[in-house]
């Protein structure tokens, strides 16, 4: 859930023409957009800066698909400026490293998650929590970019220019293209579980069987918690016990939930589609904490005795800043632990949308962008 800018901001960048930017668009780059939230994505020519001295260009290998990156193509949050190139979970090689560069040189792999820029000032940049800048941070596509103007540009392309500070190191221990997803599906899920401090001896739920959930699954075991994924579906059960999770909870068998009445330490809501709060929040034990990181469409009602009864706590969480991303991926290299990916290549990008729609994946496309063709 990313790339949010608000109407007032948008005026902002109709304006951005009369201000003069730093580092102009001149780097023509092969990629695949929308023109209009009825368009099918297809192949285009968009700009990139030239590298300025503290900045890394990466040629993209592979980039992971993110429920976001439909939204913002169809324009499902009302904020897309087109044409639109979505994509925030890249990995790739670095091709030109300006002079100040430190932390990377030609040859490297990097990867670049959900933002690419912020204001680096505001009390949320200065604690590493970039995803919250006061100032709005730089997504990596429809954002507002502060460098060249205009609205950024994702991973659906050959190559993308970004400040070393928000460039990630990849481990050469991690699939590459499994890793892709972890820059947003990943970081997205162990953020709350190490801010809520998941860990031994708890006993961890998790929401939903997909993109994010799957992810959450094997951090909630990598961090050793007892682990029950709560699904509709009893056909996953045998796919959510391959990840890691140790119970299944059928959520819509009322006497399978009573079970577990103030039995939870933790519980990740990973759904996006509306569905019944409540029911989750009465299985938290005394000063349980249950955190959405799936945004319903609609707004979901909370009784106030599921929080008040036990000390409950309702709580969101958004991606997460650029020190945790970086731990998150040596957490990764170090354990093992990658995303399940179908890949693609970027022709098939359309169809891939269509079967996301039906949560058709396991769990991830990742797009193939060497074996891609551009035209
Ligand atoms: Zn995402
Ligand atoms: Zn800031």
């Amino acid at each position: 859930m990313e790339g949010v800018i608000s109407a007032e901001d948008r005026g902002h960048v109709q304006k951005q023409a009369e201000k003069a930017f730093e580092a102009p668009l001149v780097i023509p780059a092969r990629a695949y957009g929308t023109t209009g939230p009825t368009a099918r994505l297809r192949p285009m020519e968009i700009k990139r800066r030239e590298p300025r001295p503290q900045d890394v260009q990466i040629e993209i290998l592979y980039c992971g698909i993110c429920h976001s990156d439909l939204h913002q193509a169809w324009n499902e949050w009302k904020n897309t400026v087109y044409p639109c190139v979505p994509g925030h979970e890249i990995i790739g090689r670095v091709v030109k490293a300006g002079r100040d560069v430190k932390k990377f040189k030609e040859g490297d792999i990097a990867g670049v998650g959900c933002l690419v820029d912020s204001d680096r000032t505001c009390p949320s940049c200065r604690a590493g929590l970039e995803q919250f800048c006061d100032n709005t941070p730089t997504f990596t596509y429809n954002g507002e970019d502060r460098v060249s103007g205009g609205i950024t540009f994702g991973g659906y392309s050959q190559t993308i220019v970004v400040d070393e500070s928000f460039v990630l190191r990849i481990s050469r221990n991690l699939d590459y293209a499994a890793a892709a997803p972890l820059l947003c599906a990943g970081i997205t899920t162990y953020s709350p579980m190490r801010r809520w401090k998941v860990g031994q001896g708890q006993k961890v739920g998790v929401v939903g069987l997909g993109g994010l959930g799957h992810m959450a699954v094997k951090f909630a075991n990598a961090f050793g918690a007892h682990v029950a994924l709560f699904t509709t579906s009893p056909n996953k059960t045998q796919d959510a016990m391959r990840l890691g999770a140790h119970e299944v909870i059928i959520s819509k068998d009322p006497d399978e939930m009573h079970k577990h009445l103030n039995s939870f330490d933790f519980i990740l809501d990973t759904v996006s589609a509306e569905h019944n709060l409540d029911a989750y929040l009465e299985l938290l034990k005394r000063d349980g904490t249950m955190t959405l990181v799936g945004a319903p469409p609609t707004p979901s009602p909370v009784t106030g005795f599921s929080l008040i009864e036990r000390r409950r706590q309702l709580t969101g969480s958004l991606i997460g800043g650029l020190p945790e991303t970086q731990e998150m991926l040596d957490f990764c290299a170090e354990r093992g632990i990658v995303c399940d990916i179908e890949m693609i290549t970027m022709q098939q990008v359309n169809e891939a949308y269509e079967r996301m729609l039906k949560s058709d994946v396991k769990y991830r496309f990742v797009i193939d962008l060497q074996l891609s063709a551009w035209s």
